[in-house]
């Protein structure tokens, strides 16, 4: 049995990188003295906010939530409120909706849930339908990305949020930051650091990501030491047309066999957004849609594009540039 490197207790995670047994105790500790560093470095809270945590009923958005409802317990300056996107996405959405319910049972966060249906028109899965049938090139996750951040910002605005918190932690950081260096998509990478939508628009919730410095593997410890996860995994049903799962799965034996890969990876990101930020390469110019009135990187912005193809709105009548 592996003993815990600073009391006598059974180690519940060895950390490879350098070697450091914790038991749940001082896990606990260790992971969230770690994220309110991240929160420190990068200054994602002042002392007033209104926070609002996205979260999918999944481990990392759970342990996100339960984390800053702690927190904000001891900072009477901030209050918590959770958003949950539903894509409408049949036999998975639904269990993980249930998982939050039951979460938030414990943690009484007022919470809003903001359907695709209600704010798009379609569920994800009427609209993968309704793409395959007009003959459009995109795959489900295209859909789901662009209508989900759409979303989050509009909604989180619309509770009065003055901080969106996601719940990205490096690993998926590390698979972003690869997947855009293999899509020659460099103009994305501004959208990877830790804060980001700072005064770039008026409409623009600021957004955090206090777990980037987290790995996934840890976020899951977390959530299990605190009971925010149910032993059942729920998979999407699209996320075998996503190539993320195949650079997951790479990246984790890359770290098996040389343990430091990952934070070697964030570190080279967060080292490349750095010396991008305010090169033209990166900075996009931050436009209003002329349809829905949102922050846009073009006239229209990509989830109304996607509306006119899905037959969503009509087509507009002044001359797209
Ligand atoms: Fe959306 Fe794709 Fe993730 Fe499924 S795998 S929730 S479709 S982004
Ligand atoms: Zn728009």
């Amino acid at each position: 049995m592996v003993k815990c490197s600073f009391c006598d207790k059974p180690a519940v995670y060895v950390n490879r990188v350098n070697n450091t047994a914790y038991c749940r105790t001082h896990f606990i500790e260790y992971f969230e003295r770690k994220v309110k560093k991240t929160i420190r470095k990068y200054r994602m809270l002042g002392k007033n906010e209104h926070i609002i945590v996205a979260v999918s009923g999944g481990k990392d958005s759970l342990s996100l939530l339960y984390f800053l409802w702690k927190l904000s317990r001891k900072n009477p300056g901030w209050r918590v409120s959770a958003l949950l996107i539903d894509e409408g996405i049949k036999g998975y959405r639904e269990y993980t909706i249930m998982n939050f319910l039951r979460v938030n049972e414990r943690l009484g966060v007022p919470y809003r849930i903001a359907s695709f249906k209600e704010y798009i028109g379609m569920t994800l899965d009427e609209i993968v339908e309704e793409g395959r049938r007009r003959g459009l090139p995109y795959l489900p996750c295209a859909y789901c990305g662009v209508f989900r951040r759409y979303l989050l910002n509009k909604v989180a605005r619309e509770m009065g949020g003055t901080v969106l918190a996601t719940a990205h932690n490096m690993d998926d950081m590390v698979q972003t930051f690869l997947m855009n260096l293999a899509k020659d998509t460099l103009e994305r990478l501004a959208r990877l650091a830790p804060v980001t939508g700072v005064a770039s628009h008026e409409k623009f919730v600021k957004r955090i990501k206090p777990f980037i410095e987290v790995s996934e593997k840890e976020t899951t410890i977390y959530a299990l030491l605190n009971g925010l996860i149910q032993p059942e995994y729920y998979k999407c049903p699209y996320a075998e047309f996503n190539i993320r799962f195949k650079i997951r799965r790479m990246i984790n034996e890359l770290e098996e066999a040389q343990p430091g890969t990952k934070n070697g990876l964030l570190n080279s990101m967060l080292e490349t957004v750095r010396l991008l930020a305010g090169s033209r390469k990166v900075e996009e110019e931050i436009k209003t849609c002329r349809i829905c009135g949102e922050p846009s990187s073009h006239d229209v912005c990509r989830a109304c594009q996607f509306r006119i193809e899905l037959g969503l709105l009509e087509k507009p009548v002044f001359r797209l540039e």
